[in-house]
């Protein structure tokens, strides 16, 4: 292949498109054999990853630069067009769950592209297009929101991307004005923020009811894919995280309030670590780019061809710019076959964790690139092993890095693994009220955030009145407008990537060749079925959390923080 920026872009004929997928439809309903089934089955597929690259190729170049009219303009068409393909991709999958050589292709694909398929047509109905359109639109609309914040701090500016680097300072002041500064952002777009969200969970709850559910939470289920557990199952593992990981994270802020020296840490302390300053990579991103290569060509045969790849067809875009979409993440581009990493550097440590967490996603979808196209990505709980897992088998490499701050790296790095937990638990509650009850108030969210947030993450402590102190802290959450639900898979996959950092300390060959398997098998099982097949525990099962913590809490326990 040849470089990203060389690939060509222009927008699919969708009627033409639609016409094509018709005649492959018909053709596949009336196969009479098992070869004119399988063909059929072949083109129709191939039609969709002809589509789905140009979309993908539009949202990369959007994300990249959100100012650029030409391809927010095409992201528009992708948003609008989606939803009208969906009801013959539906069909198309109906007409093969119900087929006859259903046995036959179940022998080819395994039994996991039926089971995504099944979900996939429990959550569709046609009545719901203009609904899923003005979906897009409004997940649109927030990230727009967010990429184009400009928060002028000392006559420079910074996005919220960019703005982490002071939020972090050794400062105090620094640290304060600048958090200040980026919630004011937020509370000054929290009306439309709050319009935006309101108007998706009366989208979703309106579908939701159209396809009789009760309300969206089955649904959003669905969407997800999730076959092998269910809400109360979740609701069972959150109280896991509740009783088994709160006290220790309150032990954990106790010892950063030592280590600061502030007594009573305000809400702008937390990202500070350490007095002496958090670790960060001591060189640009040219400079990150080669340590990386140096990392991935030690790490393993596979991650060295893969990340070559990465660098010399430019599949990476790593440091923030204005205008660019917040965050990071990882794509898979079909017909190429090849992922793409997203990014924002800031000059922080997160550089480093996002990449080796962005990498573990596309290291996985590169390995399982030749299975079926449905089954390349597994449900995302299962993505998220993969990603974090990554973050932690790059340890022994992180000295790169961070030379001479690389015990203040991994110190930071698994409390703030741990740390996390909570919060995840957090925003997956939330969702799960918010859902609930889809007739509630802004008022009434901000509300039950709040109280959910002194539940799991007591420690917070914001001034009286506040935005913060009303409720207002999850609406910098992207998940909880584009993805919902997505959120309880970060706290499931850590507690399956802790059990990978043991094992990668007890015997690094064994657990790699084990995780090499595991990102090789894609999405071709469900996500318990995944666990198991890695050696790994079942995080819903009374008991794994405490199990996966005890090497984590002996590790933080056996390092004297004081000196760091
Ligand atoms: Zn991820």
């Amino acid at each position: 292949m040849s470089h990203f920026k060389e690939i060509q872009y222009n927008r699919p004929d969708a009627s033409l498109w639609k016409q094509n997928f018709n005649n492959g439809l018909q053709l596949l309903k009336e196969a009479t054999n098992e070869k004119d089934f399988t063909e059929n089955f072949d083109n129709l597929n191939q039609l969709r990853v002809d589509f789905d690259a140009r979309a993908t190729i539009c949202s990369i170049r959007h994300s990249i630069d959100t100012k650029d009219s030409f391809y927010e303009n095409e992201n528009l068409f992708f948003d609008e067009t989606y939803p009208e393909l969906q009801e013959l991709i539906i069909d198309f999958q109906k007409t093969v769950l119900q087929s006859p050589f259903r046995t036959h292709l179940e022998k080819k694909l395994g039994k996991q592209y039926f089971i995504y398929a099944e979900e996939s047509v429990k959550s569709f109905l046609p009545e719901n297009v203009d609904e899923l359109k003005e979906e897009n639109k409004l997940s649109t609309r927030y990230n727009q929101i967010k990429a184009k914040a400009e928060i002028k701090y000392k006559d420079k500016i910074y996005n919220l991307s960019s703005i982490a680097e002071l939020e972090s300072s050794t400062d105090r002041e620094t640290r304060k004005d600048s958090q200040e500064l980026k919630w004011n952002f937020f509370e000054t777009n929290a009306p439309d923020i709050e319009k935006i969200y309101g108007d998706l969970v009366g989208l979703r709850h309106k579908m939701a009811i159209k396809l009789g559910y009760k309300n969206y939470i089955e649904l959003g289920y669905a969407r997800m894919k999730r076959s092998d557990y269910n809400a109360s199952m979740v609701a069972t593992f959150r109280q896991q995280i509740l009783e088994e990981v709160l006290p220790l994270c309150n032990e954990l802020y106790q010892r950063q309030s030592k280590r600061l020296n502030i007594e009573n840490m305000a809400y702008y302390d937390y990202s500070l670590m350490f007095l002496s300053g958090n670790p960060f990579p001591k060189g640009d991103e040219s400079w990150m780019r080669e340590k990386a290569s140096q990392m991935y060509g030690e790490l393993s045969k596979e991650t060295d061809v893969f990340f070559q790849m990465m660098l010399t067809e430019g599949l990476m875009d790593l440091p923030s710019r204005e205008g660019k979409m917040n965050g990071g993440y990882c794509t898979f581009i079909p017909g190429i076959q090849k992922p793409f990493i997203f990014s924002n550097f800031n000059n922080t440590s997160h550089d480093v964790t996002v990449l080796t967490h962005e990498a573990g996603h596309a290291f996985q979808c590169y390995q399982s690139r030749n299975l079926n196209y449905d089954c390349i990505w597994p449900t995302y709980e299962a993505c998220e092993i993969h990603s974090m897992s990554m973050e932690f088998f790059t340890w022994p490499w992180m000295h790169l890095f961070f030379q001479e701050d690389t015990d203040k790296f991994l110190f930071e790095h698994l409390s703030a693994a741990l740390l996390f937990l909570p919060y995840g638990c957090a925003v997956d509650e939330f969702q799960h009220e918010v859902y609930l009850h889809p007739e509630m108030s802004t008022e009434e969210r901000n509300r039950i955030w709040r109280n959910i947030e002194k539940k799991y993450l007591p420690h917070r402590n914001y001034p009286a009145g506040s935005f913060l102190d009303k409720g207002g802290f999850w609406q910098k959450q992207s998940h909880i407008f584009s993805s919902p639900f997505y959120y309880i898979d970060y706290v499931l996959a850590q507690i399956c990537a802790f059990q990978f950092w043991q094992r990668s300390k007890d015997s690094f060959p064994d657990a790699w060749t084990s995780y090499l398997h595991l990102c090789s098998l894609g999405g071709s099982a469900s996500f318990l079925e995944l666990v198991k097949e890695a050696g790994l525990d079942n995080p819903f099962e009374a008991g794994t959390v405490k199990k996966a913590m005890q090497p984590v809490i002996d590790f933080l326990k056996n390092i004297d923080d004081s000196k760091l």
